[in-house]
């Protein structure tokens, strides 16, 4: 076991990566193409900064402080794009996008897809688009190492003494550093609220159960998806938490939601999310939230990176809408952080208490 861990703060350290970027060029057809430099590689996907795609194509757009979003004029009508929204507002219509686009580095960016599938369309003026740099080129990890990383995601052995506690607690606060996450009203960062939440529930389940709650970052920067699995893959963890909160074009949409693997491992095999540990967790924790006055909007199924896989109990909580006045009161005071950690503690609580007496 030693040897392993061992293994794993090699892992680490060759990990630690600084942020990958990458060239492409840009223009209408035709014309010479404009170099850009600073593209981003996140999520499987690069990222060019609005700004640099709309000037390669002679046009340029604005920052609407106040709301939130970029704007710029198209012969399709006006063009709204906002962190955190998956979808690209043309003259009152929407489009949809692969990855949402997101502050990076302080200017607001857009997956590549806005650039090949939407940008010669609202333009209609064909463009010529040349990434120079290869997927292999910005990949953080090894190939193959995230999956090693994944298989290891299991549970250890139950507690031996019968006590209905939790050993320790793994959290990871989403986003940080360039990454800033989606942003709210009053210009509020996810990133912010993520790591503020974080910090609440690991100081009342420390102070509470006297136990380790390990955290993928403890301040404002940037984590490899490997460091974000790290503190989970510690001894003793009994569960792990990701925190995020969203942004809608609708002011009015609001609520935390849960979200869980859609398969997960037991006993060796591979069972559907319904049966497993994380769904329960999930459950537990929308009662919580729920009986605390927080409203939710239900538990989804989604297979993302950052749930890994093996059977520990994971949920990524959605925390509420940072665009909605009520959660964003909620999310941004320490009284409210306040009262979700505390149900996300009672959460833990009684899933962990209902694991015991599972237990033969
Ligand atoms: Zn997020």
């Amino acid at each position: 076991m030693r040897y392993v861990q061992l293994i794993l703060l090699l892992f680490f350290a060759v990990l630690t990566s600084s942020v990958a970027q990458a060239v492409v060029e840009l223009a209408p057809e035709g014309q010479s193409p404009k170099v850009i430099d600073e593209v981003y590689w996140q999520d499987q996907t690069f990222f060019v900064a609005i700004e640099d795609v709309l000037a390669a194509v002679d046009r340029s757009g604005e920052w609407d402080s106040v709301k939130h979003v970029y704007r710029f004029d198209s012969p399709r009508g006006s063009v709204v794009i906002a962190p955190g929204s998956q979808f690209v507002k043309v003259d009152g219509s929407y489009r949809p996008l692969n990855r949402k686009p997101r502050f990076i580095d302080n200017r607001l960016r857009v997956p590549e897809e806005f650039v090949t599938r939407h940008l010669p369309d609202l333009i209609r003026t064909p463009i010529y688009y040349r990434n120079l740099t290869s997927r292999e080129e910005v990949e953080e990890e090894e190939p193959g190492t995230l999956d090693r990383l994944f298989a290891m995601l299991l549970r250890r052995e139950a507690s031996s003494s019968n006590s209905a506690r939790l050993r320790a607690l793994a959290l990871d606060p989403g986003h940080g550093g360039f990454d800033t996450g989606t942003i709210g009203l009053d210009g509020v960062q996810e990133k912010e609220v993520a790591l503020a939440t974080a910090r609440q529930l690991a100081k009342i389940t420390k102070m509470r159960l006297g136990v380790p709650v390990y955290l993928s970052r403890d301040g404002d920067y940037a984590v490899t998806p490997a460091q974000r699995l790290e503190p989970a893959l510690k001894e003793e963890v009994d569960a792990l938490l990701i925190l995020h909160a969203q942004a809608s074009w609708d002011v009015s949409v609001d609520g935390a939601a849960l979200i869980v693997r859609p398969q997960e491992e037991f006993e060796g095999e591979r069972i559907d999310a319904e049966r497993g540990d994380s769904m329960r967790l999930a459950r537990h924790i929308q009662q919580s939230l729920e009986a605390a006055g927080i409203e939710t909007s239900g538990i989804y199924q989604a297979a993302l990176p950052a749930l890994g896989r093996g059977n520990l109990p994971t949920v990524l909580v959605e925390l509420g809408y940072l665009t909605n006045t009520k959660d964003h009161a909620r999310l941004v005071t320490d009284a409210g952080r306040e009262t979700i950690a505390q149900a996300l503690y009672d959460g833990l609580q009684n899933f962990i208490r209902k694991t015991e007496e599972k237990a033969p």
